[in-house]
């Protein structure tokens, strides 16, 4: 009998869901103590969103941010700019948010209008307000295992959910479609680092990866963040392995009311009964972005106390 065939080696169950509201859940209530202490201290942890435009997919996602902030007494601003808005002025307001000391975190919603610089605008924002992790300081930091940075919230969410699911990383073969400054190489940088929950041997792909397929087969952690719908199918998953999904695509639905529905870059019908663990989408990696988002504000608020 061929060892190396899917049906010779497919668990019996279907891969168990990771499921990241619970854990985003978790990590928030553990938030709750640490911030009725920086309150009991006379200080509210604060959060400015900025958004640039009226992208309706970015009005959901800051609307979601604002929802979580208020749940847990983080005091939170909304800062809601003109499509046209030429770039100077969207400095200006971040230097006033960067002075403003009831403001901890200062997160600018992407995608912006193409008039704008989004590394421009990254690096304005004060690294100690940079709860999205993304000016290059933080950047910086991040490669260099320093503690002291704010890592991005969505590879940080990925991590949270592995860790919090017993997933191990070390030693692991982890491979990630999509090298996004956002997700794909903050990944890599996270679980290749000398250290506890990472220790990983990391391998990206991306749009010029030969036989990508045969990548993802090897990978004991594989993690999609590459914006195409379902592209990851069973044959290309290893069984038993842990799956992780980052992709939020747009897909037309006839049978939905609005006419579209979103799925992730995994198929997940087909891949789960392949998978050990795997997360469902929505509803893995989604809320523990805005969940490490909370993470990361608390404790710009208690560096700033
Ligand atoms: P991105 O910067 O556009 O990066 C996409 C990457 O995927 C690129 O490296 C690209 O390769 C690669 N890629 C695209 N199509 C490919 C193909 N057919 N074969 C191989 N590689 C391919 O995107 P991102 O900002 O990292 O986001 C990735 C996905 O995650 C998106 O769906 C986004 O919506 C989602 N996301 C979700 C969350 C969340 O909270 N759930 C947060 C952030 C992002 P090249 O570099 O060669 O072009």
């Amino acid at each position: 009998m061929p060892s190396n065939t899917l049906t010779s080696e497919a668990p019996d169950s279907v891969g168990t869901l990771i499921d990241g509201r619970a854990i985003a859940a978790q990590i928030q209530h553990e938030l709750a103590g640490r911030i009725t202490a920086l309150i009991e201290r006379g200080i509210v942890p604060g959060l400015a969103f900025v958004r640039v435009g009226e992208d309706p997919a970015s009005k959901v996602y800051v609307g979601r941010k604002e929802k979580a902030c208020a749940e847990l007494g983080i005091f939170s601003q909304t800062h809601v700019l003109p499509e046209q808005t030429q770039e100077s002025d969207l400095l200006v307001l971040l230097e006033r948010l960067n002075a403003d000391s009831r403001v901890h975190g200062i997160l600018v919603q992407a995608p912006l209008p193409k008039q704008i610089r989004e590394s421009i605008v990254y690096s304005t924002v004060s690294p100690k307000k940079d709860v999205d992790g993304f000016h290059p300081v933080n950047v910086g930091k991040l490669m260099l295992a320093d503690p002291t940075g704010f890592q991005p919230c969505t590879p940080a969410g990925v991590r949270e959910l592995l860790v919090r699911s017993q997933v191990k990383i070390g030693g692991a073969e982890v491979v990630i479609l999509g090298r996004g400054n956002i997700v794909g190489k903050p990944m890599a940088a996270m679980l290749c680092q000398k250290d506890k929950n990472a220790n990983a041997t990391v391998t990206i792909c991306h749009s010029a990866t030969r036989d990508l397929a045969a990548h993802c087969r090897r990978a004991d952690i594989l993690i999609a963040a590459m914006g195409v719908a379902e592209f990851v199918k069973a044959d290309m998953v290893k069984p038993g392995a842990t799956v992780i999904d980052v992709g939020v695509n747009r897909v037309n639905d006839p049978a939905a009311k609005s006419g579209s529905r979103l799925v992730g870059d995994v198929d997940f019908a087909s891949v789960r009964p392949v998978a050990g663990k795997i997360t469902p989408n929505p509803g893995g990696v989604g809320p523990m972005t805005i969940a490490m988002l909370m993470s990361n504000t608390v404790r710009a608020a208690e560096m700033a106390a």
